[in-house]
């Protein structure tokens, strides 16, 4: 991995320098781009989802999709073309015939629509082809057709649109997302008003189990923290995950009963689709967590499934081949409960030869989908409740992710008529 020429400051600034803030509010200036444009491109959720990463900033300091140039460079070097880290494309693909529809050239203006209401506007800079071998190659290293994140990059379409976008029509969230969405810039004013200089991300996308709060704590301690902040991911999900409405409230629940103190602990949410790229992922989400103010970030085993890349511990060893991004990377071993001990131990201590029992999602996830209680030293029984609550509402009586979920799930958002 190649270093890059542009050194980032260790403060707490963003991923470049400055928040990117690509919203307009003003509807006589949002009209007036609208009045700009050539064509309309209907968008993906997907898309849709990441113009929203790019326009609050959490994606800073992009303020578009990428061009060929920034491309090329995030799949060689993993940075942009000006050298700046960023470690996975962040592309709007569309059809060749959607390009012709548009006839757009390179300075013109399109408008982009999702779900058929106008969503955001953009200057293209670039309409490209793109070697997906290639692609895939540079950012998972091997080809393997079963893998969901390597499948998801082989089902791209043919033609990319680079170019900056501006958001005029801003995603009014749905319940429970709403209370759990907090911009960059919101984040880091409730930060600074709790006085939370150092915040240490934690990425989910399960439901918590003992391990994860112990992980928790113990990071808490290891980054000298103020407060840990809960950063799920919220997005496209595959069969047999914790649908997205668990992960938040489970992990809102913690707080609820007590597990954590308010002053040490925030739930919030992410929309990301995951890429499972293993350290390339590990990559972006501590850019996206420093974006939103954190100066640290748990990674622990099996992160991203770093399969691929040979080491279970591969996403927290990504970081030392980069120059300082202004967030650490904190790296915990593995949890987990030892009859001998009597108790939550950890790998680094517990010597007894067998009565461990690993935490693992998938157990606690049959579990619960089995509707049995897990035992109190598995999973906190309010979390089991919480989980079984929302399961009902939101999951069609089933907390892990099924094709009904995919099919009718409640939106995360919705656009109001432009
Ligand atoms: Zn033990």
């Amino acid at each position: 991995m190649k270093t890059t020429t542009q050194e980032i400051d260790n403060a707490l600034s963003p991923h470049g320098g400055e928040l990117i803030d690509r919203i307009v509010t003003d509807r006589e200036k949002a009209t007036e781009l609208v009045n700009n444009c050539v064509g309309v491109l209907r968008i993906r959720g997907q898309a849709a989802r990441e113009i929203i990463n790019i326009a609050y900033g959490f994606f800073t300091p992009l303020k578009g999709f990428m061009n060929r140039k920034d491309l090329e460079s995030v799949c060689k070097n993993m940075t942009l073309a000006d050298g700046l880290v960023w470690s996975l494309p962040i592309v709007l693909d569309l059809p060749e015939s959607a390009v012709e529809q548009t006839g757009a050239k390179p300075g013109d203006y399109v408008l982009l629509e999702y779900h058929n209401i106008p969503f955001a506007v953009m200057k293209v800079d670039d309409i490209y082809t793109f070697d997906i071998n290639y692609m895939v190659s540079c950012i998972y290293k091997k080809e393997n057709v079963d893998h969901p994140g390597i499948k998801q990059m082989h089902s791209l379409d043919n033609y990319f649109m680079g170019g900056d976008i501006w958001l005029i029509n801003l995603p009014v969230f749905q319940e429970p997302y709403r209370r759990f969405f907090y911009t960059p810039a919101e984040l880091r004013d409730k930060f600074k008003r709790r006085r939370w200089n150092r915040v240490l991300a934690y990425h989910s996308n399960t439901v918590p189990h003992m391990g994860h709060e112990w992980l928790m704590k113990a990071c808490w301690f290891q980054h000298k923290a103020n407060a840990i902040l809960v950063s799920c991911t919220v997005g496209s999900k595959r069969i047999g995950e914790c649908i997205d409405e668990n992960v938040l409230l489970a992990h809102q629940e913690l707080l609820e009963s007590g597990y954590f103190k308010e002053n040490v602990y925030m739930t919030s949410m992410f929309l990301w689709d995951t890429r499972y790229a293993g350290p390339r992922e590990a990559v972006l989400h501590a850019i996206v967590r420093k974006n939103m103010g954190c100066t640290g970030h748990i990674f622990g085993k099996n992160y991203a499934r770093p399969e691929e890349y040979g080491n279970a511990w591969e996403s927290h060893f990504a970081f030392r081949h980069l120059p300082d991004l202004g967030v650490e990377s904190v790296m915990s071993k593995e949890w987990y409960y030892c009859e001998h001990c009597g108790g939550i131990t950890y790998s680094s201590f517990c010597n007894h030869k067998g009565g461990q029992e690993p935490f693992q999602s998938k157990n606690v996830c049959s579990l619960l989908g089995a509707g049995v209680r897990p035992p109190d030293h598995l999973l906190r029984k309010e979390v089991f409740d919480t989980v079984i609550g929302a399961s009902d509402e939101y999951g069609f009586k089933d907390g892990y992710v099924t094709d009904e979920y995919l099919q009718r799930r409640n939106p995360i958002f919705i656009l109001e008529r432009f």
